[in-house]
């Protein structure tokens, strides 16, 4: 090895949440445009898809559609789809309508727990087995999202070791994979590295994925240190939707294209097609009716073709 290599593995799995997380904010998109939006993504070779949320309509109504969507899904069989879930009735619906691999979020800090599901860390991890068993009984599984794995909005930072409990706690309930949330968007390469490490350390052989914000602009930057220290998959969103046009400096996830592009270019393959992508973003911003954040799709792409790039 060359000491200016990077140590990076040859593949990693990237999962599209802009259909959940990203469309979750915005002013409700038509299923018909929603299902353009999907033809697209799977158009650009992603086999990880969040498709939706199984929540309460009144709570977010960008998804209340949710049945409809899944109910659709059939059209693509060869993509590994979820949807998230709040609670085991959430778990029901999703199920029901015929999506089984689900995504349950615990928030590591007590605070933000009670904000946002009303109820405390521990009671939210108490839950863990209910939903597991359904997913599995319908030959699904479930993914624990741990929320403010790195920061809360009100109790500041998350110990290390509590994400670890946290983490720990989800897999002995049950749950066969962890996902890693920097809610919102503060942490930093080290910190990422450092949690990462901890998590997987305690939870030997459960696959650990991230999801990140940009935020403050490390968006990228925590993606390619996850990707070092052994993230098995990484959340992103197609034109880096999300966020909230009304709400200065909320912002969505990393942008797929912008993730993809730096990590084919450094050797590190994803399966997914940079001109798909960005096609997938024109579809998406047609669909949203905004502009996109992400740079790479103001830019229009790569500044050379890539046969220049190589020569
Ligand atoms: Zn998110």
């Amino acid at each position: 090895m060359n000491e200016f290599d990077l140590v990076l593995p040859s593949a990693v799995d990237v999962r599209e949440v802009g259909m959940r997380d990203g469309l979750q904010i915005e002013t409700p998109v038509p299923l018909d445009a929603k299902l353009e939006m999907l033809e697209a993504l799977v158009a650009t070779g992603v086999r990880r898809i969040e498709a939706t949320s199984f929540v309460s309509p009144r709570a977010v109504p960008a998804l209340a559609d949710a049945d409809q969507v899944a109910a659709e899904l059939s059209r693509w069989p060869d993509v590994h789809w979820s949807a998230l879930v709040a609670n085991a009735r959430g778990a029901v619906r999703a199920i029901d309508a015929g999506v089984a691999h689900l995504e349950y979020v615990v928030s590591a800090a007590d605070s933000h727990s009670r904000a946002n599901a009303g109820r405390s860390t521990a009671e939210a991890v108490g839950a863990v087995p209910e939903i597991t068993g359904l997913a599995h009984a319908a030959g699904g599984s479930l993914e624990v999202v741990i929320a403010t794995a790195w920061d809360c909005p009100f109790d500041g930072r998350t110990p290390v070791g509590r994400t670890v409990d946290v983490a720990r706690a989800a897999v002995t309930a049950g749950a066969d994979q962890l996902c890693l949330g920097d809610t919102i968007g503060t942490t930093t390469p080290l910190r990422v590295v450092q949690l990462l490490d901890a998590v997987r350390r305690a939870c030997p052989g459960v696959p650990v994925g991230v999801h990140f914000h940009d935020t403050r602009g490390t968006g990228q930057a925590n993606a390619l240190a996850a990707v070092q220290a052994g993230a098995a998959q990484l959340d992103s969103s197609i034109g880096g939707l999300g966020g909230c046009p009304f709400a200065p400096g909320a912002s969505g996830n990393i942008a797929t294209e912008e993730l993809v592009y730096m990590l084919e270019e450094s050797g590190v393959r994803t399966g997914l097609d940079l001109d798909a992508l960005l096609t997938a973003a024109r579809v998406t911003e047609q669909a949203v009716g905004h502009a996109l954040p992400s740079s790479l799709y103001r830019a229009g792409g790569r500044s050379v073709p890539r046969a220049l790039a190589a020569g």
